[in-house]
């Protein structure tokens, strides 16, 4: 079974990675050359080009960064609608809005390409230990044929829907994800105010009625938390640039609907300030820079 992997960042290197360990074929191709020569080192058959990635392939899993990188991944001339062979199941997992999902989903149908959206969540430490849940929209029995890969590369796997109910459900969770993350900023900022111990503070927390995903994974406060990326000078996992993204697509998407989120709202203005001096290559983690004043 050959598998084109394509975008091989924080989260595309060790989904594909896991893939090939799997013992699938896996021909890995990255815009940055050296994306494509260290995930060789880790197992795949590097592409020079898209185009000779995606030739022959039985599936095409794409992690690109924001709608305009899958579009033009996927609709130009040398991409993958006009060089994959009819048949091929196109596993779409980056995090986009749910109008371009659906606008490559049908351009790709008409040339008899099957794509799912198949977003993720579980962080980069989910793509590395093939924990990732992925939230599915399309078609049952492309994702019937997908799930082998899915399960390589995740362990909980969600039928949303139709195509493009995947984005919605990561729009939502990512939200909450944001939210959660400026709510530890600030509580773990003024416990530090108050003369609290941080970590007695985490003790109490973690197994009680505040704990959340992202304080027992991306602790803001270092030396708590093995896996948080405030140990290593916020050294980005998942970039704030990112959470901006997926704040937007939220709230984007909440407009269409007429629906308010003024918790969302406010969420995206504060991480909108963080990226406007400076922070968006930092984790997302690194807000309680802002909201503690140690941002300057
Ligand atoms: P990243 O920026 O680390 O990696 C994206 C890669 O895509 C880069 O290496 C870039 O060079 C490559 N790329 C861009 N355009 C390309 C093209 N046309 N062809 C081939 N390669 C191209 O980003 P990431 O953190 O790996 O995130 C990828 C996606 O996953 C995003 O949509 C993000 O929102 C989502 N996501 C990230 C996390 C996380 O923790 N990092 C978690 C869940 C979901």
């Amino acid at each position: 079974m050959k598998i084109a992997f394509i975008g091989l960042g924080n989260m595309g290197e060790p989904m594909a990675s896991n893939l090939a360990n799997a013992g699938y074929e896996v021909y890995a191709y990255d815009v940055m050359k050296q994306k494509t020569i260290s995930a060789e080192k880790k197992g795949c058959i590097k592409k020079e080009s898209l185009k000779s990635a995606v030739k022959g392939v039985d599936f095409v899993v794409t992690m690109l960064p924001e709608g305009r990188h899958v579009k033009e991944a996927y609709l130009t001339k040398e991409g993958i609608v006009n060089n994959a062979s009819p048949g091929t199941i196109l596993i779409e997992c980056s995090t986009i809005d749910v109008e371009t999902t659906k606008k490559v989903g049908e351009v790709a149908l008409c040339k008899d390409l099957f794509m799912i959206d198949c977003p993720v969540s579980g962080g980069t430490s989910g793509a590395v230990n093939s924990t990732l849940t992925f939230m599915v929209g399309g078609n049952s029995e492309t994702l019937k044929l997908s799930l082998p890969l899915l399960n390589v590369m995740g362990k909980k796997i969600v039928h949303m829907g139709e195509l493009g109910s995947g984005q919605a459900a990561k729009a939502c969770n990512n939200m909450l994800l944001g939210i959660s993350m400026i709510a530890l900023g600030e509580a773990f900022t003024l416990a530090d105010k108050l003369g609290l111990d941080q970590k007695k503070l985490f003790q109490i927390s973690s197994e009680g009625s505040g704990m959340s995903w992202a304080m027992l994974n991306h602790l803001p406060v270092s030396g708590i938390v093995d896996t948080a990326a405030s140990n290593n000078n916020f050294k980005a996992g998942f970039a704030a640039h990112m959470m901006l993204k997926d704040l937007t697509l939220a709230l984007s998407a909440a407009d269409s609907t007429n629906f308010k989120c003024p918790i969302g709202s406010l969420t995206k203005s504060l991480y909108e300030k963080f990226v406007k001096s400076g922070g968006g290559s930092l984790d997302y983690s690194a807000i309680i820079k802002l909201i503690n004043g140690t941002h300057k």
